[in-house]
């Protein structure tokens, strides 16, 4: 009977930890993203990379840019980053 109870006091501090540890990644997550311009702070700290066919690399000028889920490829949350010389631009979702 002790077995059972040690057994699943084990499980249940693993579960409570993992769930733990994911709210904090999370939460870091979340700050990390916010550290980036959203797509209308790009353009007025770079006025230059709004063009008539779209967003430019303030950088190396490539219009080449692709979004990347924080967590995921479908988060809500992402970052665009050049293709090119692979800087991160901008944020968009949240
Ligand atoms: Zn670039």
């Amino acid at each position: 009977m002790e077995a059972v109870i040690i057994i699943f006091a084990v499980f249940l501090i693993g579960y409570l930890g993992k769930a733990l540890l994911e709210k904090a990644l999370d939460k870091y997550n979340a700050y990390q993203y916010r550290q980036y311009f959203n797509l209308s702070e790009y353009l007025s700290q770079y006025p230059c990379c709004e063009t008539k066919s779209g967003i430019k690399c303030f950088k190396c000028g490539s219009k080449s840019i692709k979004p990347w889920g924080i967590k995921s490829p479908v988060d809500k949350m992402k970052i665009h980053k050049c293709n090119s010389c692979g800087e991160t631009l901008y944020r968009t979702g949240f």
